[in-house]
């Protein structure tokens, strides 16, 4: 069998979630205004575009903060390159923004094809973007690049944790949740593995290649 692996980013391949973090940080959103963001219907865009419009940082302060509080998930850089040496097309999706998870990625090492926002602008003025979703809502976005693989031949590994990978998840071979997405899927039956450790997704596609 072939692989494709699809992932969230914010709270899946970090440990917490970098947008709320930042938002939180400098003072753009409350603990309740993020915890009303995840609630049934919520779009993470809009909060995220709001948000962002509102954030007084500069490019070195968002770099400075998220560089010395925000950390990957265990065995991130080994699963990039466990899926570029077997040529297993590793794609983000997500509704974070690329200011905070471009820098972030390369730092830790980390090849992959990915979607995010896109930040225009500078201190004080952040204008965020999601041409990649081409007019869909986040969570239709991911779970078509969930199809993307499938209709291809691909059989996919979901990697994600909130409500928004929920149809993804429902649409993969096999999942990987961590955060809210746990309760989700227990809520809906769709089986999936805790995300604890990436060399564990690892461990799975050579298991089942
Ligand atoms: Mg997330």
């Amino acid at each position: 069998m072939k692989w494709a692996v699809v992932s969230d980013f914010d709270g899946t391949l970090t440990l917490s979630d970098v947008g709320d973090a930042i938002l939180m940080e400098f003072g753009v959103f409350t603990a309740a205004d993020i915890e009303r963001s995840y609630a049934p219907g919520q779009s993470v865009e809009k909060w995220m575009a709001r948000g962002f419009a509102r954030l007084k940082a500069s490019r070195a302060e968002i770099e400075l903060f998220i560089g010395r509080s925000i950390e990957p998930r265990r065995g991130l850089t080994a699963f990039s390159r466990f899926c570029a040496d077997r040529r297993v097309p590793f794609d983000i999706v997500s509704g974070g923004a690329d200011i905070y998870a471009r820098p972030l990625l390369k730092a830790w090492g980390v090849k992959a094809r990915s979607s995010f926002g896109r930040t225009r602008g500078n201190g004080g003025c952040w204008e965020l973007r999601y041409e990649d979703l081409a007019g869909k809502t986040l969570p239709s976005f991911k779970a078509d690049r969930v199809k993307h693989y499938r209709d291809r031949g691909f059989a996919v590994l979901f990697c994600g944790d909130a409500p928004s990978d929920l149809r993804a998840a429902g649409l993969a071979d096999k999942v990987y949740a961590a955060g809210r997405l746990r309760g989700l899927c227990r809520a809906k039956g769709i089986k999936f593995s805790p995300l604890r450790d990436l060399r564990d997704a690892a461990a799975f596609i050579k298991k089942n290649s």
